[in-house]
C-alpha cells in the first residue's frame, strides 16, 4: 500500500467515527483541501502520465490525528466506584482531555479546563459554555468577570466553589471567545457525560444555550426552558441563564435566582439568611 492509500483510510476511519459519534460536518484545513484537490485532478487515465511529463504532485503527508473516543462507563459501573477510584478515573479522563486533538479548538488553546470541584457525588453540577481567556491561561473553569459572577451565585445558594462542581460542554477556548460549533460541543460532550457518571452530582444547573443545547440535545432556547426542571440521565437539571449574559442583562438576574432557589428547595436546603 502507498503512502498516500495509508493516509486515506486513516481519514476515512477518523470520519466514520465522527459519522458513528453524530457530526455531520468536518473542518478542513486549506492546505487538505488543496492538496486533496490536486490529487482528485488526474485525467481519465490514471495510469499514464500527464501529457506535460511534469511529475505529480505529491502533498505532504497529512497524517489524520488519532481520536480514540473515551468510554462512557455504564452507570451501575461507575456507582460502585470507591472515592479513590473516581478520583483515579477522572484524573484519567483529565489527562486525556489534556492531550486531545479530536477537534480544531486544540490547535489555539493553551491550557485545557476539564473542571473543578467536590467530585464526590456534590449536591450541584454547574456547566457553563466554554473557557475564556482567563481559564486558558489558568485552566481553572469560571475564573474571569463571568466566573466571579458565578462564585457570587454559589455563595449566595449558601456554598462555595469546592462544595460544587464546574465544568463547561467545551474543555478548550473557542477562538476570541466564540461560541463552540455543534461539531466541537458534540466531540467534547463525551468527556462531560463520563464526567457526569464519575462524579453523580444530586442536580445539574446548565448555564445558557449552549450547555442546554448540548447537554439536553435540544433545540429550544434558554428563555423558553429557563427555570423549568428536566432531567438528564435521570438526575434533576435546572436550566438557566449563563453568568456572562446575567453580566449584560441585570435584570434576567432575578429569574436565575427563582431558578437556584428551586434547585435549593429540591436539594432540602434553606435559602441563607443573608440572600433572602
Ligand atoms: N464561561 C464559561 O462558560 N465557562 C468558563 O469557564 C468561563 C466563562
Amino acid at each position: 500500500m502507498s503512502e498516500w492509500t495509508d493516509i486515506l483510510d486513516g481519514l476515512t476511519d477518523q470520519i466514520t467515527l465522527l459519522k458513528e459519534l453524530g457530526l455531520r460536518t468536518v473542518e478542513l484545513d486549506p492546505a487538505v483541501i488543496r492538496a486533496l484537490g490536486r490529487r482528485a485532478a488526474p485525467a481519465a487515465d490514471a495510469t499514464r502520465p500527464p501529457p506535460d511529463s511534469q511529475p505529480p504532485t505529491v502533498p505532504a503527508p497529512i497524517a489524520p490525528e488519532p481520536f480514540t473516543a473515551p468510554r462512557v462507563a455504564p452507570i451501575e459501573e461507575t456507582q460502585a466506584l470507591s472515592p479513590e477510584a473516581r478520583r483515579a478515573a477522572l484524573d484519567e479522563l483529565a489527562a486525556r482531555i489534556a492531550s486531545c486533538t479530536a477537534c480544531p479548538l486544540h490547535q489555539s488553546r493553551n491550557r485545557t479546563v476539564p473542571g473543578q470541584g467536590n467530585f464526590n457525588s456534590p449536591d450541584i453540577l454547574f456547566i457553563g459554555e466554554a473557557p475564556g481567556a482567563e481559564e486558558d491561561q489558568q485552566g481553572v473553569p469560571f475564573v474571569g468577570a463571568a466566573g466571579q459572577l458565578l462564585t457570587r451565585m454559589i455563595a449566595a445558594m449558601g456554598y462555595t466553589r469546592d462544595q460544587v462542581f464546574i465544568a463547561n460542554i467545551c474543555k478548550c477556548r473557542p477562538p476570541r471567545n466564540r461560541p463552540p460549533t455543534p461539531d466541537e460541543a458534540a466531540i467534547c460532550l463525551i468527556y462531560l457525560r463520563q464526567q457526569i457518571r464519575l462524579i453523580r452530582p444530586k442536580t445539574i444547573i446548565l448555564l445558557g444555550g449552549t450547555a442546554i443545547k448540548a447537554l439536553l440535545d435540544t433545540q429550544v432556547g434558554v428563555n423558553r426552558i429557563q427555570g423549568e426542571w428536566t432531567q438528564y440521565e435521570g438526575i434533576p437539571v435546572m436550566p438557566t441563564f449563563h453568568p456572562s449574559y446575567l453580566l449584560r442583562f441585570e435584570p434576567a438576574k432575578r429569574d436565575a435566582w427563582q431558578a437556584l432557589k428551586r434547585v435549593l428547595a429540591h436539594l432540602g436546603k434553606p435559602v441563607p439568611s443573608s440572600s433572602r
